[in-house]
């Protein structure tokens, strides 16, 4: 029998609304870098991410032998770098000053498709960083998730992911949010696939925070500072 999809976190019903307003994180690569501390533990193992596609199976290799790894061992890191989570994912720069401005107009919820039984090493993590806003790990459909909360709630909702995959299913979920694409590594950047109609790219989070504002504010944009570069 197949087994049900988990979940840990707070029940939706049990959010606290200060706001109409919400903000749905992701986490790996929106708030703690993933790519990077996968990488740094793929070379003390030995291996190499080697980036063709936007894949991580078949991408990574031995450095001794150039045998790609398999998706299981492949799996097996992964867990160990959501075991050592502490000590190996910092934050993505700017998230920390983006959240304490957002909270001002905004409810955040935090939503990680991690393994749901890393749940309180994650939340031990986030509260460390003095991220202590609500966080839900499931292994469901994000898109039904945020539905879910939608129908709790009257006011914009922006969704922010690294995986246009993600943003496609939150989209046809939730046809009024706004989605928001950001991904702290480069690494993988140039083998996106395309964003889903209507989704906005941010290159990092100082651009993400003015973008997600505007959203949730309905204030008129503001002229591009950075010169689009
Ligand atoms: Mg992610």
């Amino acid at each position: 029998m197949k087994r049900a999809p988990t979940t840990q976190g707070p029940a939706l019903t049990d959010l606290p609304r200060r706001h109409e307003a919400l903000v749905v994180l992701d986490i790996d690569e929106v708030v703690i870098h993933f790519i990077e501390p996968f990488r740094a533990l793929l070379e003390e193992q030995g291996a190499r991410l080697h980036v063709e596609n936007f894949r991580l199976t078949g991408n990574v290799r031995s450095l001794s032998t150039g045998v790609a790894l398999t998706g299981h061992e492949l799996d097996r890191l992964t867990e160990r770098l959501y075991e050592e989570q502490e000590a190996r994912q910092g934050l993505v720069e700017g998230v920390r000053e983006a959240i304490d401005e957002m909270s001002g107009s905004a409810d955040i919820v935090f939503l990680t498709a991690m393994t749901p039984s890393f749940y309180p090493v994650r939340r031990r993590h986030l509260d460390a960083s003095g991220l202590e806003q609500p966080m839900i790990a499931t292994e469901r459909s994000k898109g039904a998730v945020v539905a879910e909360m939608a129908v709790l709630r009257t006011g914009p909702i922006v969704f922010v992911d690294d995986l246009p995959p993600n943003l496609l299913t939150v989209g046809r979920s939730v046809p009024g949010a706004h989605l928001v694409h950001l991904m702290a590594s480069e690494t993988f950047r140039a083998h996106l696939p395309p964003l889903p109609p209507g989704a906005v790219g941010a290159r990092d989070w100082p651009h993400a925070r003015q973008l997600i504002l505007q959203r949730i504010t309905g204030a008129p944009p503001l002229p591009d500072t950075a010169g689009g570069a």
